[in-house]
């Protein structure tokens, strides 16, 4: 099994080292390698899109030609996961924040992202989130973090905070507005890894 980390701009190695250690804790054999075009994103079974600047990876994912494909593949069911700045790309619509910026959003969930939804007064922050399907508490690590603002349709909130959704899925795809790849804690990825494993496209 190969996952792919879109290594354009933002936190790409920490991603893959996470999902290194899942792959480790579940015995599974993988590998997790960094996607910078279209040659490597055909070889993964799964995709993590990262945090970082939202508006810059928009337009390096334009710019690369991996934007339609990234959309090809989310309807083929490939499991993908977007974080933080990756979660702002996954909606179907931004805030005032995301259109003043010309984001080009995926638009692939039914969702509506507010970015820099915590203050700048609380840049970053770490909170336990209870998550829906965990038997204990995560540790979250959020920075300069979106919030999920409304869901609608398919949509279906996994975690929230401050009566913000935080964490939310959609069939295939996965949305996080803090940074799961900061943590020791593997169980986020892990959601992705058992998708991936459990689907056939
Ligand atoms: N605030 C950033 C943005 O809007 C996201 C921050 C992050 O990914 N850590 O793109």
């Amino acid at each position: 099994m190969k996952v792919g980390v879109i290594a354009l701009q933002g936190a790409v190695s920490e991603h893959i080292e996470a999902v290194k250690r899942a792959f480790l804790e579940m015995d599974v054999k993988g590998e997790a390698i960094q996607v910078k075009g279209k040659r490597e994103l055909k070889e993964v079974q799964g995709l993590i899109i990262p945090g970082g600047e939202s508006t810059t990876i928009s337009r390096l994912i334009e710019k690369s030609g991996l934007s339609q494909m990234i959309k090809d593949k989310a309807f083929a069911k490939m499991p993908i996961m977007g974080t933080c700045a990756g979660c702002i790309l996954l909606a179907k619509e931004g805030d005032l924040e995301v259109n003043k910026t010309d984001t080009n959003l995926l638009g692939l969930m039914d969702m509506k992202v507010a970015r820099n939804a915590f203050g700048r007064q609380r840049e970053s922050f770490e909170t336990k989130l209870e998550i829906k399907g965990f038997d204990s508490p995560y540790k979250a690590v959020f920075i300069r973090a979106p919030a999920i603002e409304k869901i609608w349709s398919e949509c279906e909130t996994l975690a929230t905070f401050e009566d913000k959704i935080v964490l939310a899925r959609q069939d295939n795809l996965i949305a996080a507005a803090f940074h799961p790849e900061l943590t020791n804690d593997t169980r986020v990825h892990k959601l992705l890894l058992n998708m991936i494993m459990n689907v056939d496209f």
